[in-house]
């Protein structure tokens, strides 16, 4: 084989392509990378950046804490804003007190620091403005990172082809991968191994692996919003609705009076989906969400009743009577009930990973880490 076959060929340029190869270039290989866009647009840029460490499944916890080191040295290295600052979970009724509890006993006091309502409020307040007073707790799991989506995965990129042993293919779309070749839009890029990285859109390259693994679309409504005065905490903020969805929480007993409670007191969060949180960029604006919605495919229509609960419950958690919103738009993540992370083996030497859940943003580097020791 020629000398100029790179070691690798990803398609994607995502945040689960962009890991691999920075984890490529950090084990002295040389990457191609084929995106179809100018620049991500994808899941990636459209999600809270929060890396969730600590509420995963213990099955995904090592996978997560790995990929925690390597944002934190990929932050280094690329210079982008990655602060050390946790999430913050409320809690707002006895039960969702007990949950907290319960998740403490089991990973530990030093994984998961309860707060008192004064300490949990103090974070979230500003002058002229009382944050819920239903909240009754919190817990502080220290151990998850922050990062700005909007900006993270260009700086990343942008550090990709400053490397030596890299080349970028913007613009490009990959139409078939064969053994060791990807056929493009401009062409065919050849490389030793082709790792597929194009997130829910898997099923358009391989309808069948999708087809075999329930993969569909989950679309989820998002907003931008002004912060309200004095705010000013890096940590992720999550609720309730949180607790039952990150499985390291969901799956605890005490989870089941949550979910009963919602059920009875607000089912229109249960109905949407709802994992209301929010989490600050640098340049202090909110990103607010979420709902969920599955489908094959993603209509595109925003709906503003999703938004209405999302941003009236926001509002209620900030003691402030409306949140000033600057942007609206949806992402768009692969999903599937049957296996969290999907990798498959398409040829000889063409492979893809896609991440089968809102789990991305936290398991990209540790994922990029074994499928590099599998190769
Ligand atoms: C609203 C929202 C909130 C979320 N919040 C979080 C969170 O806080 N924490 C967390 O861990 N995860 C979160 N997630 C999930 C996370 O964002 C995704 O799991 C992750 O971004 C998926 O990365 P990806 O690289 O697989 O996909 P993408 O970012 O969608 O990237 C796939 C790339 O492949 C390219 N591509 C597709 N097909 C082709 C082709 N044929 N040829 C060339 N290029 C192609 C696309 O253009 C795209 O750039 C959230 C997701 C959403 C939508």
């Amino acid at each position: 084989m020629s000398a100029a076959i790179p070691d690798l060929v990803i398609v994607g340029a995502g945040i689960i392509g962009l890991a691999h190869a920075v984890e490529a270039v950090h084990r002295g290989l040389t990457v191609e990378i084929v995106e179809r866009d100018a620049e991500a647009v994808g899941a990636s840029v459209r999600n809270f950046g929060h890396a969730c460490i600590t509420a995963q499944d213990p099955a995904l916890l090592e996978t997560a804490q790995a990929s925690r080191r390597g944002w934190l040295r990929t932050a280094a290295q690329c210079g982008f804003w990655a602060p050390e600052a946790g999430a913050i979970v409320l809690a707002r009724s006895p039960a969702e007190a007990a949950l907290i509890e319960e998740f403490r006993d089991r990973r530990g006091a030093e994984a998961v620091r309860l707060l008192t309502a004064d300490e949990a409020t103090s974070r979230l307040g500003g002058p002229a403005r009382t944050p819920d007073p239903t909240i009754v707790g919190a817990a502080l799991l220290p151990a998850d990172l922050r990062v700005d989506p909007r900006s993270t995965v260009a700086t990343i990129a942008a550090w990709l082809a400053d490397q030596p042993g890299v080349r970028m293919h913007w613009r490009t779309n990959a139409v078939r991968c064969t053994d060791a070749a990807v056929h493009t839009s401009r062409g065919v890029v050849r490389g030793r191994h082709v790792l597929v990285c194009v997130g829910h859109d898997l099923d358009l390259l391989y309808p069948k692996t999708a087809e075999d693994n329930a993969v569909e679309r989950c679309r989820l409504q998002m907003a931008l919003v002004r912060a309200p005065a004095g705010f000013a905490l890096d940590s992720a903020v999550l609720t309730g609705t949180s607790m039952l969805r990150y499985a390291g929480m969901a799956k605890l007993a005490a989870a089941a009076p949550v979910r009963a409670e919602l059920e009875r007191g607000n089912p229109e969060l249960l109905e949407l989906g709802a994992n209301m949180m929010f989490t600050r960029r640098p340049d202090g604006t909110l990103l607010i969400g979420d709902s969920h919605h599955y489908g094959l495919t993603a209509p595109p229509f925003l709906d503003e009743e999703v938004s209405a609960h999302l941003l009236g419950g926001i509002s209620r958690i900030l003691g402030v009577d409306r949140l000033d919103v600057l942007q609206r738009w949806q992402g768009v993540y692969a999903s599937s009930g049957r296996t969290d992370v999907l990798r498959a083996r398409h040829e000889p030497t063409v492979s893809s990973v896609t991440v089968t859940t809102g789990l991305g943003m936290t398991l990209a580097f540790g994922l990029a880490a074994e499928t590099l020791d599998a190769l």
